[in-house]
């Protein structure tokens, strides 16, 4: 019998999609899903690639059809599927078998399998949804390099190129591909709330219909905001539902779902103390979107607000500045977050590299990831706010993000994400802050102490103290 180069477990969305993506790169590769029936499907559907694909039925004939040493990736959701599937293995495998955790993993449960495991294991952050997987979704590997290396070969041929260059790489030891891939989740709840908010003033404020919103932001994605969720969006927008002959968009309930990877990202942050406002907006706006009901009981009580707004007040281009101002801003916190978790688990984060590997297939991909990689080429340990790129981006954009706040604001409609943006930026930007009444509050009641600017002293005390 002869052995497949590789093996894959899940054959959900993202795991079918990844097998024909790996059987058309030239690779066979043996299948097993909990459910037989659906493997045996999927085989039938393979098509011409049928040929390079082996269902299995069980889990030792699954292994058994393997080169040894192995690689098997799961696809399987992340939690306890992940570690039952590992324990199913642990029986069958040898020694050098390596097992590829490819779903969403949290990377505390990453780290811990890393440790506990007696395989050689990775943990590989995938990003592109279904299409990416099956045509070349973005690659966050981590565990030891070494394992990297051993699967790279199939990994990198599998990925989105952007030129002629892999998005897929290794990010460090441990949880590190899957902690980048929650930022890669972070950001890109942000990147989605706040084109969401765009719509909301176009749609609330200067009352413009899902087509022409469509039409903007389809313009939006000529420019400096071209990006694969710019470019939906203006997709989405223009889509008109068969049922009702309405914009499908009009039908569509403004209720947000979540699996939590948005949400780990911004628990993570606040354990870090890294502060990603931005992100943390987002995530919150998700869950005030579910409250439907709750939303449309204070509507009741108070009222919508003045929402409509004189399009001379607020121009089409003012709010394209604002969302680019917003955006670099978003990301200068994703990857200070990042570089905070590679200082605080030791993994040696390189900014460029993660750049490099989101500018294309994952969901974020944007022309400005191009410019980020750049800019963190140049330097890798400055932010974003420093690198000149982006500081005379910012320069040129941060007036239109006050604008459209303000705007915003006097018109009774929510902007969560730009204006915690601005907020970030206004403070990032004010050397002398406010936290010196924080600290002497914090002394009157607790007598924490505080540092003195003039003489450098720290665990000084008010005369409260006395
Ligand atoms: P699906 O729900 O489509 O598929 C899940 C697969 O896992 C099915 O093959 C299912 O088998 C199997 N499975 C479920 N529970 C178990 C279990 N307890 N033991 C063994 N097998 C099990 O999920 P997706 O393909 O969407 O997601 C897979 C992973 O990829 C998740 O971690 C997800 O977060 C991640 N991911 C998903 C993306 C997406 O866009 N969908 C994007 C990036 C990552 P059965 O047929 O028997 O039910």
């Amino acid at each position: 019998m002869s052995h497949s180069e590789i093996g894959l477990i899940g054959l959900g969305t993202m795991g079918s999609a990844l097998a024909l993506n790996i059987a058309e790169k030239g690779f066979d590769i043996v299948v097993f899903n909990r459910t037989t029936s659906i493997t045996h499907a999927f085989a039938k559907s393979a098509g011409v690639l049928a040929d390079r694909i082996s269902p299995t039925d069980s889990l030792a004939d699954f292994v058994a059809a393997i080169k040894v040493p192995r690689i098997v990736i799961l696809m399987v959701p992340a939690g306890d599927p992940v570690d039952e599937q590992i324990a199913a293995l642990a029986e069958l495998i040898g020694p050098d078998d390596l097992i590829i955790d490819a779903g969403n993993g949290n990377f505390h449960d990453t780290n811990r399998r890393m440790r506990s495991i007696m395989s050689p294991f990775l943990g590989i952050g995938v990003s592109g949804g279904e299409e990416g997987a099956r045509n070349g979704p973005a690659i966050m590997g981590g565990g030891p390099n070494a394992h990297w290396e051993r699967a790279a070969h199939i990994l990198t041929a599998i990925s989105a190129k952007f030129g002629d260059i892999a998005c897929a790489d290794w990010m460090g030891e441990e949880g590190a591909g899957h902690f980048v891939k929650a930022a890669h989740n972070g950001i890109e709840y942000a990147d989605m709330q706040l084109i969401a908010e765009s719509y909301g003033l176009m749609r609330d404020g200067l009352g413009m219909d899902a087509a022409q919103i469509a039409d903007v932001f389809l313009e939006w994605n000529k420019g400096p905001l071209k990006s694969y969720l710019v470019e939906i969006s203006g997709k989405v927008a223009s889509v008109v539902d068969e049922a009702t002959n309405a914009p499908l968009l009009d039908v569509i309930v403004d209720a947000a779902g979540q699996k939590g990877t948005g949400r780990w990202t911004a628990i993570e942050a606040q354990h870090l103390a890294a502060p990603i406002p931005v992100i943390e907006a987002a995530v919150v706006a998700r869950n005030l979107s579910a409250r439907r009901d709750e939303r449309a009981e204070m509507e009741k009580l108070f009222g919508t607000g003045p929402k409509a707004i004189n399009p001379d007040d607020l121009p089409l281009a003012v709010m394209e500045q604002a969302m680019i101002c917003g955006k670099i801003l978003c990301y200068d916190q994703g990857f200070r977050m990042i570089r905070a978790a590679s200082d605080q688990f030791d993994w040696n984060l390189q900014s460029p590299a993660i750049a490099r590997v989101w500018r294309e297939g994952c969901i974020i991909r944007s022309a400005m990831l191009d410019d980020m990689a750049s800019a963190f080429t140049e330097d890798p340990q400055r932010s974003l706010m420093a690198a000149p790129f982006f500081s005379a981006q910012i320069a040129k954009t941060h007036d239109a993000l006050r604008k459209v706040v303000a705007t915003a604001a006097m018109h009774g409609i929510a902007v969560p994400a730009h204006a915690a943006a601005l907020a970030y930026f206004d403070a990032m930007r004010t050397a002398r802050g406010t936290a010196n009444m924080i600290q002497g509050q914090r002394d009157f009641f607790g007598l924490h102490g505080f540092a003195r600017l003039d003489d450098g002293t720290t665990g000084n005390h008010g005369p409260w103290a006395n």
